[in-house]
């Protein structure tokens, strides 16, 4: 059989004289989670609404090798649960079941098998109102699975849970899709939340789907500068700011290839806030302005001097000892080039 199980072709919607969506096509495949990320009013919302038939795209197409059915339709996860509130836990998980028809025998032992991977099954006689904000949602991803759906939406799933449990829900929501062989694809803008859930991640800006690959790739190899910003910490400059710079092998073997597009001035390039780093030193050419703490990294912003420009670079450091005003030496690992740019 077909690994993919739906295909996008070229999506196109509009709202008036606003292109939420423009061109986007991807392949879906059985049983991998896709988190699209992007800034708010990238079009994320939109390409749900678009797979789950709740809009309809003025071009373009949406193929599914098996399409949903009343049995297993296309079921989105909206951030604010929707449970019944007058109904318990295990009602709530039972719901979409009992609508089918399912005999009795077969609803009991899904719910039980859901509310145990879940959980929950020690909540299956309380209400949501009776739960925390982790537990209902864990009851409204087990309500959505119940009914094994084509494919899962999830519209910013942990919106509303705190940092800690964000990280947990995700990987345990992971484990759960992969236990139940459920294909999903979530929108979110928080990018750790993306990391760890996902098998593959999408990047979109205004209305298009500006790169599609799984997590590593996306992050190390981003395919442009614009998609780079989005997932951190970035820095760009002339080429020949290298000249300024101590390089890596890695960087020298680019510079030193027949035509290579780093021995150009004007090229611009880019890299990570992780791709440079700063030594002391008090007759270094570039100058510490701004120093940041961000958890276990330091994020200093540092003006490097070359030629008779100044050029701003975000540096991830261990080091925490430095001040604005103190003198660096530059290294840099690794680059990528902005193509358009060139
Ligand atoms: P995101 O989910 O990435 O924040 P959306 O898909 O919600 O982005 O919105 C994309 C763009 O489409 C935004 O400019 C938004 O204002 C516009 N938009 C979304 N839904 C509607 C609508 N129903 N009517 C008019 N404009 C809309």
């Amino acid at each position: 059989m077909d690994k993919i199980l739906c295909r996008l072709h070229n999506l196109t919607k509009t709202y008036g004289s606003v292109a939420a969506v423009v061109g986007v096509s991807l392949e879906l495949q059985y049983g991998e989670l896709i988190s699209i990320v992007g800034p708010s009013g990238a079009g994320k919302t939109t390409l749900l609404r678009l797979l789950a038939e709740l809009d309809t795209a003025e071009s373009g197409e949406i193929y599914f090798q098996e399409p949903p059915t009343r049995e297993h339709p296309v079921v989105l996860v909206f951030q604010d649960f929707m449970l019944f509130p007058t109904m318990t836990v295990a009602a709530n998980v039972a719901f979409g079941l009992r609508a089918r028809k399912l005999p009795r025998r077969e609803i009991q032992e899904r719910v039980q098998r859901l509310l145990d991977a879940f959980g929950i099954a020690d909540k299956a006689h309380e209400y949501p109102g009776q739960l925390s904000a982790g537990q209902q949602q864990r009851v409204a991803l087990a309500r959505a699975l119940a009914i094994r759906p084509r494919i899962l939406l999830l519209d910013e799933p942990f919106a509303h849970l705190d940092k800690t449990l964000k990280m947990d829900t995700a990987l345990f929501l992971r484990r759960m899709l992969h236990e139940f062989g459920i294909t999903a694809v979530a929108v979110t803008h928080d990018l750790e939340e993306a990391f760890v859930m996902s098998d593959r991640v999408g990047i979109m800006i205004d209305g298009q789907l500006r790169q599609l690959g799984p997590v590593d790739e996306v992050y190390s190899r981003p395919a442009s500068l614009d998609a780079a910003r989005f997932l951190g910490p970035v820095s760009s400059f002339p080429a020949d700011a290298l000249n300024a710079m101590e390089t890596s092998p890695a960087v020298e073997a680019l510079r030193q290839q027949p035509n290579s597009k780093l021995s150009l001035p004007n090229t611009l390039l880019y890299c990570r806030a992780e791709s440079l780093a700063i030594v002391p030193d008090a007759a270094g050419n570039a100058v510490i302005e701004e120093v940041r703490f961000v958890g276990v990294l330091v994020l200093y912003l540092v003006r490097l001097q070359f030629r008779e420009r100044e050029t701003p670079l975000h540096v991830f450091s261990l080091e925490n000892g430095l001040e604005p005003g103190a003198r660096v030496r530059v290294r840099v690992s690794q680059v990528c080039i902005e193509e358009e740019q060139v």
